[in-house]
């Protein structure tokens, strides 16, 4: 199969269906693009989803309504003939490349929006995102009708987020969870490091090394969510650049803060800027793992 790239809705729609009716598997990747190692290991778990007679969707949109007032949109880095030949190289199938305007009609004020899950952790600092993110993922979903997706652990609000949407709104879709790729040193893959410079890529760092501190204790026995949140602030304390924005330990089911000892899988997430760069990060805590 050749590599196709749509960018029109109608026509998306019109080619799901022939593929649906082909019987062929569809797994999806949904992604905003500047594709990294990150994005290629989706791919390839995909790919060992659908199977090699399955087809493999890459969207590429970078989603405005997922980015609030003075963040980075019109500034989020975009490539997309690199994408395209990333994507080429892994083997995709299709790329889903709409425009905003493809994507939103004017007037549209219908919206997902979801109530708990959503509160805490980035929801806090960022109103209307998961808004946006849930919209344009069930309108992936809608258009595109796949049979599984897969979604990054990097950003594992979103992905319990989206489990959450797919059991309340009932969609026959499996979502599969990435784990999270890094870079050699140990900072978490994402389109975003590109704004950093040489001094603050390595002041970033403190966020994986106060995950990792924080895994280490919990390996040794720490159950207490405030000791072990404490660890993980006496590292990024010593980076005064990086400009802490939550840590925070939470049950995985509920992403509700934890302040009794960890007795089920919970998640060390944190956000953190450097310098005008806000970067997340987590890892599981599961307290039933062997
Ligand atoms: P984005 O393009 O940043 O919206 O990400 C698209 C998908 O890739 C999401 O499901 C992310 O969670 C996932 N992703 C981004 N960075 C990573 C990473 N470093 N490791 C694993 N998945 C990632």
């Amino acid at each position: 199969m050749i590599m196709e790239v749509i960018d029109s809705v109608r026509e998306m729609q019109k080619r799901c269906d022939e593929l649906h009716c082909a019987g062929r598997r569809i797994g999806l990747v949904p992604t905003m693009g500047y594709l990294h190692e990150g994005h290629l290991s989706l791919v390839r778990l995909i790919r060992g989803k659908v199977g090699e007679d399955g087809v493999v969707i890459v969207s590429i949109f970078v989603n405005p309504t997922q980015f609030g007032p003075g963040e980075d949109f019109e500034v989020y880095p975009r490539d997309f003939e690199r994408d395209r030949r990333l994507c080429l190289r892994e083997g995709v199938d299709l790329i889903f490349h709409p425009s905003a305007a493809e994507m939103y009609v004017p007037g549209a004020t219908v919206y997902v929006s979801e109530d708990r899950l959503s509160r805490g952790l980035c929801g806090r600092s960022r109103p209307g995102h998961f808004r946006g993110v849930l919209t344009v993922v069930a309108k992936l979903f809608n258009i595109i009708r796949p049979d599984v997706a897969v979604f990054g652990r990097k950003d594992a609000q979103q992905l319990r987020l989206i489990e959450r949407m797919v059991t309340d709104l009932n969609y026959p879709i499996e979502i599969v969870a990435a784990p999270i790729v890094r870079e050699s040193d140990g900072l978490a893959m994402s389109s975003r490091n590109t704004y950093l410079s040489e001094h603050q890529r390595r002041q970033a760092l403190c966020l994986n090394r106060a995950l990792q501190a924080a895994e280490e204790a919990f390996a040794g026995g720490e159950r207490d969510p405030v000791r072990l949140k404490a660890t993980m602030a006496s590292i990024t304390a010593d980076v005064p650049e990086v400009e802490v924005e939550y840590i925070e330990i939470v049950d995985w089911e509920t992403l509700e803060r934890l302040s009794s000892p960890i007795e089920r899988k919970a998640l060390a997430a944190m956000a953190a800027r450097v310098g005008g760069t806000r970067l997340i990060d987590n890892t599981l805590l599961d307290p039933t793992a062997k």
